[in-house]
């Protein structure tokens, strides 16, 4: 299909059925400053709800419209966005412009392509119908390009849409959307994100259904380096791209890590650790006013993610633990992560601290007798708020 957007005006497909259970009007007003944060540096705009669709209009011509594109379909919430001219209700300046449209597209290239014609007439009082109106500008193109186009109704190579309303819309891209709630619809969670391909996938399905983000990163400097909070920053910038801007917490975690190595069994330092990391993360979520935390444990992956381990790390906290990705497949996991442009960055070999501090052999089932006994020597209480005077917050955010 050739590919040119030289418009400036976006049409934007919101979510209808979704649209139905919330309060509408929240709906869009945050999905409109959802858009407008990404785009923000790229120039002015005028972004509104007219019709039931978000438009978004570049307000000078030096924009690029592509990046523009490109920002914007990544907005949750969004079904497709088509880039559009706008044309008054007049069938004469309709004519022309299909002609002009259609001939830059041809124009960047000398291949031939077939194409379809539909037209939407949503405007009744437009005195042509709308198959009047699709027979007469194809006939037109047709006569036009003789030796470039031909018609073919079923699988065309591109279709010239016509919507008329109260004015006319010229397009011929849709480009999906990622669907889902705006991000801001659904409160605020704290996620705990590591390196790995899991915790950012994680991140971004919460996201989806409209949460706000925090993140915390336990790093174990010197054992863990620079290269592996700078990835995890990194990580968390590309997830901001969809969640808007996430504010980072970086726990300084290396004083309590070897404490814990310490006083605790090696079979259970595991889940020992990661009980403290979710203590840790609860106090600070609880101050920070987000109401849940959110990991990226899947049944079953590693020792520490079995029932047991899960049961075990749930039970020091009260605050309910979001795990999008508990029933999910790693190959499904993997394909998102890709999906989504975290997983290059998730593969480079930079150690976090669970692969560093790891059990050789962890208890696999360990019952909370078991924890019970393992923390005997330890006050994870105050180890966890020795911890909590040792974070440095900062926001990440993919745009300016
Ligand atoms: P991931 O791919 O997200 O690293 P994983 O399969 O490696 O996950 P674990 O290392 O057991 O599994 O971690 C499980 C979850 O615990 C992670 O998804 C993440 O939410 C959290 N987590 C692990 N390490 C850290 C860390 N250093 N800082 C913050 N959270 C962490
Ligand atoms: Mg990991």
């Amino acid at each position: 299909m050739p590919n040119s957007n030289n418009t400036n005006l976006l049409l934007v497909r919101i979510g209808e059925i979704i649209l139905k259970g919330l309060n509408r009007g929240n709906f869009v007003r945050q999905m409109i400053r959802n858009i407008r944060f990404r785009i923000n540096d790229l120039g002015d705009f005028d972004i509104h709800e007219h019709n039931s669709r978000v438009w978004v209009r570049a307000l000078s011509d030096d924009i690029d419209m592509k990046e523009v594109i490109e920002r914007v379909t990544d907005v949750f919430g969004i079904v497709s966005v088509s880039p559009v001219q706008e044309l008054p209700l007049d069938y004469e300046e309709l004519k022309h412009a299909t002609l002009n449209y259609v001939g830059d597209l041809l124009a960047k290239n000398t291949k031939s392509y077939t194409f379809k014609l539909e037209t939407r007439r949503v405007n009744k009082s437009f005195p042509m119908g709308s198959y009047e109106i699709s027979a007469d500008l194809g006939a037109i193109l047709l006569e036009a390009y003789p030796e470039r186009l031909k018609v073919d109704v079923h699988q065309p190579d591109f279709i010239v849409q016509v919507e008329i309303r109260d004015s006319i819309y010229l397009f011929h891209r849709t480009i999906p959307g990622p669907s889902g709630l705006p991000s801001g619809m659904s409160g605020k969670g704290m996620l705990l994100i590591s390196g790995g391909i899991d915790s950012p996938v994680a991140g971004y399905m919460m996201a989806s259904r409209g949460m706000r983000l925090e993140a915390i990163y336990f790093h174990t400097f010197p054992y863990t380096g620079p290269e592996a909070l700078k990835k995890v920053e990194d990580l968390t910038r590309i997830v901001s791209r969809y969640a808007g801007s996430i504010l980072f917490h970086q726990v300084d975690f290396t004083e309590a890590m070897l404490a814990l190595v310490d006083a605790c069994p090696e079979d259970m330092l595991t889940v020992v650790m990661r009980r403290l990391m979710f203590l840790v993360a609860e106090k600070l979520a609880r101050s920070q006013n987000a109401k849940c935390l959110i990991t990226g444990e899947s049944l079953g992956q590693v020792a520490s993610q079995t029932m047991e381990a899960i049961v075990a790390t749930d039970a020091v906290t009260t605050m309910p633990v979001f795990r999008p990705l508990i029933g999910i497949d790693k190959n499904d996991t993997v394909e998102i992560a890709r999906r989504i442009g975290t997983y290059d960055t998730s593969i480079l070999p930079y150690d976090d601290c669970c692969t560093v501090f790891v059990s050789k052999h962890p208890k696999t089932h360990p019952s909370l007798l078991d924890v019970e006994i393992a923390e005997e020597e330890l006050d994870l209480e105050a180890l966890a708020d020795a911890v909590l005077d040792k974070i440095d917050t900062y926001p990440i955010k993919a745009y300016t």
